[in-house]
């Protein structure tokens, strides 16, 4: 995956609160070991906390820092995407909102942007107080996604992911993916609790999937608005392999398998990786958010 050296990154676009301190005393998604298992089975690039019936409290503000943040310092144009991963992150963002920012408009509608909130250790979201341990997240009270960007290394190590930047790229457009469902009303059709191979869930989350195919597929040919040309000039075959990897690493099965040594069908709530993969190539083939349909 490369980046047009010579584009201007929109940082407005991501918050960067990473080391900043989140006050304690209420109640925290995650922590302890039986709460981690439940949580990566349960969130792992899933929609807010709240689903699950785990969020307490009002929605809070994300902490803001008075001074510049460590992505608007760093992250000035395609270059510092080439060269750093935050920066990179940024440039995955600024493509993807691109992207759907064109396809609503063509289709007649209007796209509301999402920042992605970059965090460590734990975070205040519309959806309750959470923690690096549920994974990425999209908020569809606050409407941001979360990510703490040390779950790109437990991607490898703890999911035997092969990693790459573009496992990184199709998890965040994943959670844009659910920023999308959320905009077109299709995210409230998961809100039924239910969970198993053929819920609502499970077909909410492969379709988020399919969505960051179809983004996959327009990529290269999506015009960044400060240069008019496409932010994102290659992604190689060796990306969307990395990409596929990734989306079959956090099938529920393969999770189950490694987490609970047996596959528990009527638990899962993200879709097999068999199935993740092929709705994530189904949507990069197609490049159409129309074939996207999991809910036939
Ligand atoms: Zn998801």
């Amino acid at each position: 995956m490369q980046f047009d050296d010579d584009a201007d990154l929109d940082t407005s676009e991501v918050r960067d609160v990473r080391g900043s301190r989140v006050p304690g005393g209420r109640a925290t998604i995650g922590g302890g070991i039986a709460g981690f298992i439940a949580l990566v089975l349960g969130l792992l690039f899933g929609v807010g906390p709240d689903q699950l019936g785990l969020s307490s409290g009002n929605p809070e503000p994300v902490a803001t820092s008075s001074s510049v943040s460590e992505v608007q310092q760093s992250c000035r144009t395609g270059r510092d995407a080439n060269s750093r991963e935050d920066c990179r992150l940024v440039a995955v963002v600024n493509s993807t909102q691109d992207f759907w920012k064109g396809e609503f408009t063509r289709r007649g509608g209007r796209y509301a942007p999402a920042s992605t909130v970059f965090f460590t250790g734990r975070v205040n979201t519309g959806c309750g107080t959470a923690t690096s341990a549920v994974g990425p997240f999209y908020c569809p009270v606050d409407r941001r996604v979360y990510l703490d960007l040390g779950f790109f290394e437990e991607l490898r190590t703890k999911f035997g992911a092969s990693g790459g930047p573009f496992a990184q790229a199709y998890v965040v457009a994943h959670e844009y993916g659910h920023h999308v469902q959320n905009l077109t009303g299709t995210l409230q059709k998961a809100q039924d609790g239910r969970q198993g191979a053929n819920s609502n869930a499970v077909k909410v989350e492969l379709q988020a999937d399919c969505y960051a195919g179809v983004w996959a597929h327009n990529a290269t040919r999506t015009p960044d608005g400060s240069t008019g040309r496409p932010l994102i000039t290659s992604l190689t075959d060796e990306d969307i392999r990395d990409g596929l990897d990734a989306a079959a690493a956090i099938g529920d099965d393969r999770i189950q398998e490694r987490f609970q040594g047996r596959v528990t069908p009527e638990s899962w709530t993200h879709g097999s990786a068999r199935q993740r993969q092929q709705w994530f190539y189904q949507g990069y083939r197609t490049g159409d958010m129309a074939q996207c349909n999991t809910f036939r």
